[in-house]
This record gives C-alpha cells, sequence and structure tokens, in this order.
C-alpha cells in the first residue's frame, strides 16, 4: 500500500524529520486560503500514487495566493499517467541550496533492510543507480540491533554531508528508520532531502510503502487507504479473502491451493495455453467464495474459457459445485469452462455440475488440452 507525498511526511515529522509546514486542499479555494496563511511563495503539490509528477506539470511555484489558487485549478484538472488529481498539497516553498537522496528498503538477498543515501538526490535514484552506482552509499540495518550511530556517520561522511549538518543529519536518518521500522514499510524515501539557503536540513518529498502482509497491524494507515488506481479486481478478491492476481492470457483460472495454481498455469502453458490469472480460493472455500471468484474472472474481457481445478481435501467438491451453480444462474455467460473435480465429495459435486454445460475433465491434462482447445473455439 502507497501513502501519498503529505502521509509519508507527516509520519517522517512524528518521528522528528524536519518538513515544511503546509495542508492538503480539495479546490482551489482551499488552496489559497492555506497560501494566505502560510504567506509568502508556496509550492503547489499534486497528490497522486504515481512518480514523475514534476514533469507531468504537477508541481508548480506560486508566488501569491493568487497564483497558488491558479495553480491548484490546473493541477486538480489534471490527469497523470491515467490517475485524476483530487488532492494538493500546498507546502511552504523552500530556497535550496542542495539535494540529498535518502531511501530504506528491503534488501532480499541480504535479508536486512538497506538504508541509501546519495549526494545526487532530487533526480529519479534508478537512474542514479544505474548510470552512476558509485554515487549511492549503502549501509545494511541489522534487524534487531536497529541503525547504529557509527553506520549514520558512515552515511553522512559517504555523500560528503558538510559537518555543520550532520547533528541534523543524525536525527533524520534514525527518525526515517523508526519511521520505517514502526510502520512495517517496505519503503521510506526522502527525495530531496534538501540544505536549504539557510544551512539547516529538510524533507521537501516523502513516500512509504506499506507491507500489505502488516495491514491488519496497521489499521490506522490501512484506514487511509487511498484506492484510485488500483486494480479492481484483486481489490474485490481482497474483500472476499481470494488471493487473485491477474495476467495476461486468455484462459481463466479458479483452483484451490496455491501450489495447485501454480502447477495449473505451468501445464496449460505446455499445452500452448495462456492463464489470464493465478486465483486461490483457498481450502475451504465455500459457495459464496466460489461465485465470487467467477465473477471476478468473468469481468476480465480477455477470458475465452475457464478452467477449475479443485482437488477436495478439506474443501469439499459438493459445496465447489454448488458455488458454480449459485454462480452460473445469477451470471449469464457464454464462455466455455472446463472443470476437473477430485478429491472430498467429487463424486456428488459432479452429478450437481451434470446440469450445467460443463466440460468435464478427469486428468489435469485432459482439462487443460480442453480449456486451451475452448479457448480457441475449437470445442
Ligand atoms: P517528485 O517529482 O514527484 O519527486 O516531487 P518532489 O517533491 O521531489 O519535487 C520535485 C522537484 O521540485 C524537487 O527535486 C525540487 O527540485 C523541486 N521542489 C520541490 N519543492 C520545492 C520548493 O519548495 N522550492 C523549490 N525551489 N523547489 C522545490
Ligand atoms: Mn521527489
Amino acid at each position: 500500500m502507497k501513502l501519498h507525498e503529505y502521509q509519508s511526511k507527516r509520519i517522517f515529522a512524528k518521528f522528528g524529520v524536519p518538513i515544511p509546514k503546509g495542508e492538503v486542499a480539495t479546490t482551489p479555494e482551499e488552496a489559497k486560503k492555506i497560501a494566505q496563511d502560510l504567506g509568502g511563495s508556496v509550492v503547489v503539490k499534486s497528490q497522486v500514487l504515481v512518480g514523475g509528477r514534476g514533469k507531468a506539470g504537477g508541481i508548480k511555484l506560486a508566488k501569491s495566493p493568487d497564483e497558488a489558487e491558479k495553480y491548484a485549478k490546473e493541477i486538480l484538472d489534471l490527469e497523470i499517467k491515467g490517475l485524476p488529481v483530487n488532492l494538493v498539497l500546498i507546502d511552504e516553498a523552500a530556497e535550496i541550496n542542495n539535494e540529498i537522496y535518502l531511501g530504506i528498503t528491503n534488501d532480499r538477498g541480504a535479508r536486512m533492510p538497506v538504508f541509501m543515501a546519495s549526494a545526487a538526490g532530487g533526480v529519479d535514484i534508478e537512474e542514479v543507480a544505474a548510470t552512476t552506482p558509485e554515487k549511492i552509499i549503502k549501509v545494511h540495518i541489522h534487524p534487531l540491533m536497529g541503525l547504529q550511530n557509527y553506520q549514520v556517520l558512515d552515511l553522512a561522511a559517504g555523500i560528503s554531508l558538510p559537518r555543520a549538518l550532520w547533528k541534523e543529519f543524525d536525527v533524520i536518518a534514525k527518525g526515517l528508520w523508526e519511521a520505517y521500522k514502526n510502520n512495517d514499510a517496505t519503503l521510506a524515501e526522502i527525495n530531496p532531502l534538501i540544505i536549504t539557503a539557510d544551512n539547516h536540513l529538510k524533507a521537501v518529498d516523502g513516500k512509504m510503502v506499506i507491507d500489505d502482509n502488516a495491514l491488519f497491524r496497521q489499521k490506522e494507515l490501512n484506514e487511509q487507504r487511498d484506492l484510485t488506481g488500483e486494480n479492481e479486481a484483486e481489490l474485490k478478491a481482497k474483500e472476499s479473502d481470494l488471493t487473485f492476481i491477474k495476467l495476461d492470457g486468455d484462459i481463466g483460472c479458479m483452483v484451490n491451493g496455491a501450489g495447485l495454481a501454480m502447477a495449473t498455469m505451468d501445464i496449460l502453458d505446455q499445452y500452448g495455453g495462456s492463464p489470464a490469472n493465478f486465483l486461490d480460493i483457498g481450502g475451504g472455500a465455500d459457495e459464496e467464495q466460489v461465485a465470487a471468484a467467477l465473477r471476478i474472472i468473468l469481468e476480465d474481457e480477455n477470458v475465452k474459457a475457464v478452467l477449475f481445478n479443485i482437488f477436495g481435501g478439506i474443501t469439499r467438491g459438493d459445496q465447489v459445485a454448488k458455488g458454480i451453480v449459485a454462480a452460473l444462474k445469477e451470471i449469464k455467460t457464454d464462455i466455455p469452462m472446463v472443470v476437473r473435480l477430485v478429491g472430498t465429495n467429487s463424486e456428488e459435486g459432479r452429478e450437481i455440475l451434470a446440469e450445467t454445460k460443463m466440460i468435464t475433465a478427469k486428468t489435469l491434462s485432459e482439462a487443460a488440452k480442453k480449456s486451451v482447445a475452448a479457448a480457441k473455439g475449437e470445442l
């Protein structure tokens, strides 16, 4: 789950990171009022969950409240990479002498978070990493030990930060780490951390990504979630407790168990087919979930056939079958469906399915072959 810039910066501020004064607005009038209250120049910044806002015209420097109003209107009318701008942040403008990059993310290879700093801030860090990787200083943080004083010094020295700023840098680096750790983040980034004209450090941009698997204990953050731009099918699946990932193929897959779902995708590939999704309805899926899963699969316009591969264990074949029948009564579709049902109560399940027009298969390879043919319109 991504957080907006203003949300990220407010979290950083709670941990002692200095940020500009500012407020968010949803209308140009509100933006003007905020600019008046702040006094002086402000930056009007689109709050959308994609990068490259500046280049898309989503960040403007305003010299007066009237100008702030005008830019807010322009920016609120924008669409950035397909996303509408519903919110702008009005921040006190900073005078920038230098831009630094600071970021923490998980280094899976090292099995530890990694703290990165670069004197080449402000620009896209991926580009710095690709062209001049030596400009990025990295220290790994042991999750139990936390960020150590000497590591902060290594970072400060590594980016040749003037000595006069090391004390402030220490507070900011430790604050960023605490923000990362305490919010179950997978990314906490300040780009740029600026050196102001009066020689202080300030975070003018902020970005955080929270681990979705931790949202159950990050309830406050979860409530602030902005769903604009997230995959609708994946959100619906989450509501029904299904694990769903959209893919590019044309055969919808409904499978119980993640391992079996992967094997199903493999075997489709082996027979020249291509899965439209990964879907694990889980062990013990009920009628309701099966129906929800089928609806999600059929909403994808690319789907030309659906393959049900159900291995009854805890999941009972008759229950899955009832779910399919219930869903098909409600959803009218001509999409061909192939079903392979084995295990617990599969006999009862097959009897229930006999009343539908479904194509049955005894083995997984037969089911895969039939699905591939069905998707090509050959069945
Ligand atoms: P991003 O493009 O989405 O990463 O947005 P940023 O907040 O990082 O802003 C992009 C760039 O705009 C920064 O790197 C700065 O160069 C500039 N910028 C942002 N805020 C200010 C400000 O308050 N004053 C000035 N002069 N420039 C700013
Ligand atoms: Mn930035």
